[in-house]
This record gives C-alpha cells, structure tokens and sequence, in this order.
C-alpha cells in the first residue's frame, strides 16, 4: 500500500512535465503514472488539481546560526538567525534542501579551530543543526587564509564522507592566496570534489575602498564601485584558468555582473566544469535602489550593480549560461542590517529562503521567459546535480527522495512582512506581487507544509552526504 498519492496536477519530472499521479511510500517517490492510473490504496491523498508538482526547493547558499561581524552588526555577539526559524521559513517558501557552510568561518566554535581537523569542524557544525532543522541540511566546508599543508591534505577523506564542496574566498580577511588556491583545487579536482567561489578581485576592491574612502565617497550606495564589473570578471576568469590547468569544477557563488556571466558563458563555450549561480535580489534590483531611505536593506556582498547587469543575469539565466538562483540567505533584525552605511560596514545579506521560488517563478514562468521545467532546473535539479545530490534530490521519479513543493499558480500574492516566517522584523520584497504561490511542502514524505499549514518539526531535517557524478566534472551538464 502506498502511503501517499499526489493526484491531479501537473507535474514536472525530469522527462518533462505532465498529468502525473505521484505514488510516494515512506521517504521516497515509487511512482510516476498517467493521470488516474495509480489504483493502489494510499494512507492519504492530496488532490492537486490546478496545482503544479515541484521538487522541493533546493537553496544552495545560506548562512544560518552565523556571527556577524561587531564592524557590520555595531555590536559583538548578534547570530544571523537559528536554523529552526531559517528552515521554517525555507518550509514555507517551497525549499526542502539548504546548503550552508562548515569549517569555523561561522564563528560558531570557540577558540582558534585552525589546529582542528575538517571532520571535527564538520561534526562541530553539524551539531548546531541536527535537531533543528525543519528541512534537510548541508554543508559546503569552507577554506580560509593561508590553508596549512595537513588542512589540505584531509580533503580526501572530507569527499569521501560526503562534503562534496569547498568553498574559498579571493577577497575579505578569509581571502586564500592563489598558489594555496592551486594546491587545493588540484586536491579537491583529484578526489571528485567541487570549489564554491567567492570570487573577486582583492587588490582591486581593496584599492577602490581606500579610494572611495579618500574622496569621501565611501557611503554605501557607493558599494558597486567597491565590489565592481571589472574586478568580478578578472577575478571569474583567473578561476576558471585555474579551473583548465587543474581540471577542476567551479561553482561560482552570487554572479553579480554581466562580466560574470560571460566569463563563465566562455569557460563553458570550452567544456570546462563551470557552473554560476545568482541570486534573486540581484535579478531585480539596481545600485540606484542603494539610493532610496533604508536603500542598503536589499545589498549582498559583492554588490548589486547596474539595469544592465540585472539584464545579463536574467538573460544568463534563460539562456543557460547560469545554472542555479540562490539567496545567500543572511537573517538579522533591521538594527543590525542598517547599523553600518558605509562601503566597510554595510551588513551582508538578507532574509530570502522563503521567497526566492516565488520571486523566480513571477518574473520567469508568468512573464513567459522560460518553462517549467527551466524553472525547476534553476530552483532545484540543477543544484542538486552541481553539488551532488541528484537524484536522491531534485527529481520527482521513483527512487527519489519524496520532497515536493506544490505550487498554486493562481494564488496572487503580495508579500508582506506578516506572511513571512522568518525571525526578522522586514523583507525587501515587500509590496512585491507575486503571480503563483507554493502552498504545500513535502519533505521525505512528510507534509512539512500543508495549505501554508506548518505541520512538521525542527527535529524532521536531516544532514545529507553529497558525492558529485564525474560527469557533472567532466564538462558542463546543467
Ligand atoms: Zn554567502
């Protein structure tokens, strides 16, 4: 006996999309039928007509439970928000799967971790979430500053236990020299893994700060001319020269610039493993909001640029040069997002894992730029098979784990702060319209969310063990 059927609505599979009943037993998706043909008793069924059938959202770049920095927050000890609030309002947004990060950059350890081991850090972070989590976890683990010799030399065994991605940074204070670069690409190539970048041009911005900082031009609506154009596609391109001489496979983390985008458009025209991902609020917002009262709400690090980078990034998306949207989800209470207004200090991030999928499916699906199935692939496949949890994620197919958004297309919604669920007192899509809704969530085979309904628990998420398939090294597949 089936314990749940999902019947009625259209359904995106990875076949292409459809009337589907979905027949789930347990955790996983048994099968996939023709509309009505499932004859099997089922435990439940959920009637999803006029609805379509997702996979569950997959939201590769968060920063839960994280310390903020005292010269951004203008206090000491304020924590981005916990992972029960975070996944919560991940829940309601569609998203089962996040990925945030491990390796003491968080600052969530005590002391210097620089001696400890990636697996302790690893179980150190993965102890802040387990129990915690409405939706499953994981962790890119993240390389910092002059990498020591043994670090690197546990990367191995970090792939072999399931952390599939490593993430670097080439500027801030956790800016890793480019021959320790080298050494750990070759390392991570060698043993199947992915880099995650940051990448940016440190002497660059760098020498745009001090400069902005001299003419007395260092407000924050400046920080585009910090966090520039040129520096993202310097630094893109140095990437992925390294990525050709140690036939490894990138995934750049929030392309910012048009220049971004076409760095990676090049590396991939080539067949190398380059993957890009941006994030929502850089495909609708401009510097020129910076401007406007309380304007820097909407920044993330490196920094939101001009109409024509918007542009870029959205057509970079249709056209498949980028891969995946994400957040870069980084939740903090207005105080803190607005304490700092200059180009050093202005706070990172904001509260977006509840409502990337419907922000996207508003300007792509109902403005008719791209399918369903293109809206899947951006929203989740893709950034299950990049980082290493396809199918088990990111596929509505028997063998899958059953973790599905179901999605009103005729709800219209404006997003208010009082809808969301985040542990945060504004949204910077407030009075954004959305045209399609996800009203029901399933994690596992569990209604986490049920007609905007939360029904699960903190205790349901689990931490999930990657492992990348060598084709997604081998050349561009997604
Ligand atoms: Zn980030």
């Amino acid at each position: 006996m089936l314990d749940l059927v999902i019947r009625g609505g259209t359904v995106v599979t990875p076949s292409g999309s459809g009337e589907f009943d979905v027949g789930i037993q347990g955790e996983k998706i048994v099968m996939v039928a023709a509309r009505g043909a499932i004859s099997e008793e089922a435990g439940a069924s959920i009637d999803a007509s006029g609805k379509y059938v997702f996979p569950g959202g997959i939201e590769p770049h968060t920063h839960i439970a994280s310390r903020v920095s005292e010269a951004w927050a203008g206090r000491p000890d304020v924590m981005t928000q916990s992972p029960e609030a975070a996944s919560r309002a991940a829940a309601h947004g569609g998203v089962t799967t996040f990925i945030d990060f491990a390796g003491g950059m968080e600052g969530t350890e005590d002391g210097d971790q620089s001696e400890n081991s990636i697996m302790t850090r690893l179980d150190a972070r993965r102890s802040v979430f387990a129990g915690h989590s409405y939706t499953d976890f994981a962790f890119h683990f993240t390389l910092a500053g002059e990498v020591p010799p043994h670090t690197i030399g546990e990367i191995g065994e970090a792939i072999e236990s399931g952390v599939a991605s490593f993430k670097i940074f080439t500027t801030f204070g956790s800016k890793v020299p480019f021959g320790h670069l080298w050494a750990i690409f070759e390392e991570v190539g060698k043993n199947g893994g992915i880099m995650a970048v940051h990448a940016e041009d440190d002497d660059m911005v760098k020498y745009m700060e001090a400069k902005l900082v001299r003419e007395g031009r260092d407000q924050g609506y400046n920080l585009h001319l910090a966090h520039n154009n040129i520096s993202e596609d310097i630094a893109f391109r140095k990437i992925t020269r390294l990525s050709e001489h140690t036939e490894t496979g990138i995934y750049f983390v929030h392309t910012t610039a048009k220049e971004g985008a076409y760095a990676i458009a090049d590396a991939r025209a080539k067949q190398l493993p380059v993957y890009g991902e941006t994030l929502h609020n850089y495909l609708h917002f401009t510097h020129d909001h910076y401007r406007e009262p309380e304007g820097t709400s909407i920044h993330t690090y490196p920094a939101i640029k001009h109409a024509s980078d918007r542009d870029g990034l959205q057509e970079a998306l249709v056209n498949g040069t980028l891969s995946t949207t994400a957040t870069d989800e980084y939740t903090t209470y207005k105080d803190v997002k607005l304490s700092g207004n200059t180009i050093e200090t202005v706070c990172g991030g904001h509260n977006g894992i509840e409502t990337r999928m419907p922000v996207v499916y508003t300007k792509f699906v109902s403005s008719g730029r791209i399918s369903l199935e293109r809206f899947v692939d951006i929203t989740s496949t893709n950034a299950a098979k990049i980082l290493g949890m396809y199918p088990q994620k990111g596929a509505i197919a028997a063998g899958s784990d059953a973790d599905i958004a179901i999605f009103d297309p005729g709800m219209n919604k404006t997003i208010t702060l009082d809808d969301l669920h985040a542990d945060s007192d504004y949204s910077i899509w407030e009075g954004f319209e959305c045209q399609g809704y996800p009203v029901t969530t399933i994690l596992r085979g569990n209604v986490i969310v049920d007609n905007g309904v939360l029904k699960g628990s903190s205790t349901d998420g689990q931490w999930l063990s990657r492992k990348v398939a060598p084709s997604v090294l081998a050349g561009p597949v997604c």
